[in-house]
Protein backbone atom coordinates (compact mmCIF):
# COMPACT_ATOMS: atom_id res chain seq x y z
CA UNK A 1 0.00 0.00 0.00
CA UNK A 2 1.29 3.16 -1.02
CA UNK A 3 -1.25 5.33 0.34
CA UNK A 4 -4.42 5.79 2.18
CA UNK A 5 -7.47 6.40 0.72
CA UNK A 6 -10.69 8.01 2.15
CA UNK A 7 -11.75 4.50 2.37
CA UNK A 8 -9.02 3.68 4.19
CA UNK A 9 -9.03 6.52 6.42
CA UNK A 10 -12.42 5.48 7.49
CA UNK A 11 -11.65 1.35 7.92
CA UNK A 12 -9.20 2.85 10.20
CA UNK A 13 -11.79 5.07 12.56
CA UNK A 14 -14.18 2.27 12.02
CA UNK A 15 -11.91 -0.85 12.78
CA UNK A 16 -10.74 1.37 15.92
CA UNK A 17 -14.65 2.10 17.02
CA UNK A 18 -15.04 -1.81 16.66
CA UNK A 19 -11.49 -2.59 18.53
CA UNK A 20 -13.14 -0.27 21.77
CA UNK A 21 -16.07 -1.85 21.86
CA UNK A 22 -14.41 -5.63 21.92
CA UNK A 23 -12.08 -3.96 24.58
CA UNK A 24 -14.82 -1.90 26.41
CA UNK A 25 -14.18 -4.30 29.99
CA UNK A 26 -10.18 -4.11 29.43
CA UNK A 27 -9.92 -0.59 29.17
CA UNK A 28 -12.72 0.13 31.92
CA UNK A 29 -11.06 -2.45 34.33
CA UNK A 30 -7.32 -0.40 33.44
CA UNK A 31 -9.44 2.91 34.55
CA UNK A 32 -10.52 1.20 37.72
CA UNK A 33 -7.16 0.34 38.69
CA UNK A 34 -5.81 3.68 38.90
CA UNK A 35 -8.64 6.04 37.87
CA UNK A 36 -12.37 6.63 37.75
CA UNK A 37 -13.48 3.60 35.41
CA UNK A 38 -14.87 5.19 32.63
CA UNK A 39 -12.42 4.84 29.68
CA UNK A 40 -14.11 1.98 28.26
CA UNK A 41 -17.55 3.99 28.00
CA UNK A 42 -16.14 7.11 26.92
CA UNK A 43 -13.85 5.69 24.36
CA UNK A 44 -16.68 3.39 23.16
CA UNK A 45 -19.80 6.63 23.08
CA UNK A 46 -16.77 8.40 21.15
CA UNK A 47 -15.79 6.32 18.50
CA UNK A 48 -19.00 4.89 18.11
CA UNK A 49 -20.39 8.89 17.25
CA UNK A 50 -17.31 8.97 14.55
CA UNK A 51 -18.05 5.64 13.01
CA UNK A 52 -21.82 6.59 12.62
CA UNK A 53 -20.86 10.02 11.31
CA UNK A 54 -18.73 8.24 8.89
CA UNK A 55 -21.04 6.22 7.57
CA UNK A 56 -24.04 8.43 7.42
CA UNK A 57 -21.97 11.45 5.19
CA UNK A 58 -19.29 10.33 3.12
CA UNK A 59 -16.28 13.39 3.36
CA UNK A 60 -15.09 14.60 0.49
CA UNK A 61 -11.45 15.20 1.83
CA UNK A 62 -8.71 14.02 4.12
CA UNK A 63 -9.50 17.13 6.02
CA UNK A 64 -12.80 16.48 6.25
CA UNK A 65 -12.48 13.27 7.79
CA UNK A 66 -9.99 14.07 10.28
CA UNK A 67 -12.12 17.17 11.10
CA UNK A 68 -15.06 15.27 11.76
CA UNK A 69 -13.43 12.48 13.77
CA UNK A 70 -11.91 15.21 15.94
CA UNK A 71 -15.01 17.71 16.66
CA UNK A 72 -17.27 14.30 17.10
CA UNK A 73 -14.72 12.58 20.10
CA UNK A 74 -14.60 16.72 21.46
CA UNK A 75 -18.16 16.71 21.29
CA UNK A 76 -19.13 13.21 22.85
CA UNK A 77 -16.51 11.56 25.07
CA UNK A 78 -16.46 13.23 28.39
CA UNK A 79 -13.00 13.31 30.41
CA UNK A 80 -9.67 13.91 29.18
CA UNK A 81 -9.50 11.53 26.48
CA UNK A 82 -12.40 13.73 24.46
CA UNK A 83 -10.55 17.00 24.42
CA UNK A 84 -6.61 14.88 23.91
CA UNK A 85 -7.86 12.39 21.06
CA UNK A 86 -10.04 15.00 19.47
CA UNK A 87 -6.71 17.74 19.52
CA UNK A 88 -4.93 14.83 17.73
CA UNK A 89 -7.24 14.49 15.35
CA UNK A 90 -8.47 17.76 15.06
CA UNK A 91 -4.55 18.71 14.18
CA UNK A 92 -4.13 15.76 12.38
CA UNK A 93 -6.48 17.46 9.93
CA UNK A 94 -5.46 20.89 9.31
CA UNK A 95 -1.91 19.16 8.37
CA UNK A 96 -3.49 16.76 6.17
CA UNK A 97 -4.83 19.32 4.15
CA UNK A 98 -7.90 18.97 0.70
CA UNK A 99 -6.22 15.87 -0.63
CA UNK A 100 -8.34 12.34 -1.08
CA UNK A 101 -5.32 9.96 -0.25
CA UNK A 102 -2.54 10.31 2.32
CA UNK A 103 1.22 8.77 1.66
CA UNK A 104 3.72 7.80 4.50
CA UNK A 105 4.87 11.16 4.33
CA UNK A 106 1.91 12.76 4.41
CA UNK A 107 0.58 10.61 6.74
CA UNK A 108 3.72 10.49 9.01
CA UNK A 109 3.27 14.41 8.75
CA UNK A 110 -0.57 14.26 9.97
CA UNK A 111 0.61 12.05 12.89
CA UNK A 112 3.33 14.38 14.25
CA UNK A 113 1.44 17.31 13.94
CA UNK A 114 -1.67 15.68 15.63
CA UNK A 115 0.82 14.20 18.93
CA UNK A 116 1.94 17.51 18.89
CA UNK A 117 -1.32 19.21 19.09
CA UNK A 118 -1.90 16.46 22.06
CA UNK A 119 1.46 17.17 24.50
CA UNK A 120 -0.03 21.14 23.88
CA UNK A 121 -3.18 20.14 25.00
CA UNK A 122 -2.46 18.37 27.53
CA UNK A 123 0.98 19.33 28.83
CA UNK A 124 2.61 15.12 29.39
CA UNK A 125 5.89 14.65 28.11
CA UNK A 126 6.83 10.80 27.38
CA UNK A 127 7.37 8.74 30.94
CA UNK A 128 4.43 10.60 32.29
CA UNK A 129 2.28 7.61 31.92
CA UNK A 130 -0.04 9.00 29.68
CA UNK A 131 -1.13 7.98 26.31
CA UNK A 132 1.93 10.13 24.86
CA UNK A 133 3.88 7.09 25.84
CA UNK A 134 2.13 5.00 23.49
CA UNK A 135 1.74 7.57 20.86
CA UNK A 136 4.75 9.18 20.65
CA UNK A 137 7.31 6.03 20.00
CA UNK A 138 4.22 5.29 17.40
CA UNK A 139 5.10 8.44 15.51
CA UNK A 140 8.36 8.04 15.96
CA UNK A 141 8.83 4.81 14.40
CA UNK A 142 5.88 5.54 11.65
CA UNK A 143 8.08 8.13 10.52
CA UNK A 144 11.33 6.45 10.93
CA UNK A 145 9.94 3.62 8.77
CA UNK A 146 8.83 5.98 6.22
CA UNK A 147 12.25 7.87 5.72
CA UNK A 148 13.80 4.51 5.57
CA UNK A 149 11.24 4.38 1.93
CA UNK A 150 8.69 1.84 3.42
CA UNK A 151 5.38 2.31 2.53
CA UNK A 152 2.33 3.59 4.47
CA UNK A 153 1.50 -0.17 5.63
CA UNK A 154 5.16 -1.05 6.82
CA UNK A 155 4.57 2.39 8.70
CA UNK A 156 1.73 1.88 10.28
CA UNK A 157 2.79 -1.60 11.23
CA UNK A 158 6.33 -0.47 13.00
CA UNK A 159 3.84 2.14 14.70
CA UNK A 160 1.57 -0.36 16.26
CA UNK A 161 4.45 -2.62 17.61
CA UNK A 162 6.16 0.83 19.04
CA UNK A 163 3.27 1.78 20.72
CA UNK A 164 2.26 -1.39 22.29
CA UNK A 165 5.80 -1.37 23.41
CA UNK A 166 5.02 2.07 24.94
CA UNK A 167 2.12 0.80 26.49
CA UNK A 168 3.72 -2.07 28.19
CA UNK A 169 7.06 0.48 29.25
CA UNK A 170 4.62 2.70 31.30
CA UNK A 171 3.26 -0.07 33.01
CA UNK A 172 5.94 0.74 35.75
CA UNK A 173 6.19 3.97 35.74
CA UNK A 174 4.77 6.35 38.06
CA UNK A 175 1.92 8.70 36.59
CA UNK A 176 2.75 12.47 36.98
CA UNK A 177 -0.65 13.40 34.85
CA UNK A 178 -3.89 12.57 34.86
CA UNK A 179 -6.13 11.05 37.50
CA UNK A 180 -3.66 8.22 37.84
CA UNK A 181 -1.28 11.03 39.11
CA UNK A 182 -3.44 11.27 42.30
CA UNK A 183 -2.22 7.92 43.21
CA UNK A 184 1.48 8.28 43.47
CA UNK A 185 3.44 5.33 43.80
CA UNK A 186 0.35 3.32 43.77
CA UNK A 187 0.51 3.93 39.83
CA UNK A 188 3.71 1.75 39.17
CA UNK A 189 2.03 -1.58 38.24
CA UNK A 190 -0.69 -0.74 35.97
CA UNK A 191 -1.03 -0.28 32.76
CA UNK A 192 -2.06 3.15 31.79
CA UNK A 193 -5.87 2.96 29.93
CA UNK A 194 -5.30 6.06 27.52
CA UNK A 195 -1.84 4.25 26.84
CA UNK A 196 -4.18 0.76 26.06
CA UNK A 197 -6.81 3.12 23.52
CA UNK A 198 -4.03 4.38 22.08
CA UNK A 199 -2.43 1.10 21.42
CA UNK A 200 -5.24 -0.09 19.69
CA UNK A 201 -5.64 3.27 17.68
CA UNK A 202 -2.41 2.50 16.05
CA UNK A 203 -3.11 -1.45 15.61
CA UNK A 204 -5.85 -0.60 13.42
CA UNK A 205 -4.21 2.01 11.36
CA UNK A 206 -1.51 -0.80 10.33
CA UNK A 207 -4.96 -3.23 9.78
CA UNK A 208 -6.17 -0.78 7.48
CA UNK A 209 -3.43 0.39 5.86
CA UNK A 210 -2.88 -3.68 4.74
CA UNK A 211 -5.96 -3.11 2.69
P1 LIG B 1 -10.79 10.84 32.86
O1 LIG B 1 -9.43 10.65 33.49
O2 LIG B 1 -11.21 12.26 32.81
O3 LIG B 1 -11.82 9.93 33.47
P2 LIG B 1 -10.46 8.96 30.69
O4 LIG B 1 -10.59 7.91 31.74
O5 LIG B 1 -11.32 8.82 29.50
O6 LIG B 1 -10.65 10.41 31.31
O7 LIG B 1 -8.95 8.99 30.15
C1 LIG B 1 -7.87 8.80 31.00
C2 LIG B 1 -6.57 8.77 30.19
O8 LIG B 1 -6.30 10.06 29.67
C3 LIG B 1 -5.35 8.42 31.01
O9 LIG B 1 -5.18 7.01 31.06
C4 LIG B 1 -4.22 9.09 30.27
O10 LIG B 1 -3.63 8.26 29.29
C5 LIG B 1 -4.90 10.24 29.57
N1 LIG B 1 -4.56 11.52 30.16
C6 LIG B 1 -5.08 12.08 31.27
N2 LIG B 1 -4.56 13.31 31.48
C7 LIG B 1 -3.67 13.53 30.48
C8 LIG B 1 -2.79 14.61 30.10
N3 LIG B 1 -2.74 15.73 30.81
N4 LIG B 1 -2.04 14.46 28.99
C9 LIG B 1 -2.11 13.34 28.25
N5 LIG B 1 -2.91 12.30 28.54
C10 LIG B 1 -3.66 12.39 29.64
MG1 LIG C 1 -11.42 7.86 33.58
MG1 LIG D 1 -13.81 10.40 34.09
Amino acid sequence: TTSLSLEDLTAWLTAFAREVDAQEALLTSLDAAIGDADHGANMVRGTRSVAQSLAAQTPRTASELLLRAGTTLVSSVGGAAGPLYGTFFLRMSREAGAVTELDARGLGAALRAGLEGLVLRGRAEVGDKTLVDALSPAVAAFEGEAAAGGDVAAAAQAAAVAAAAGRDAARMLEARKGRASLLGERSIGHVDPGSASAALLMECLAEAALG
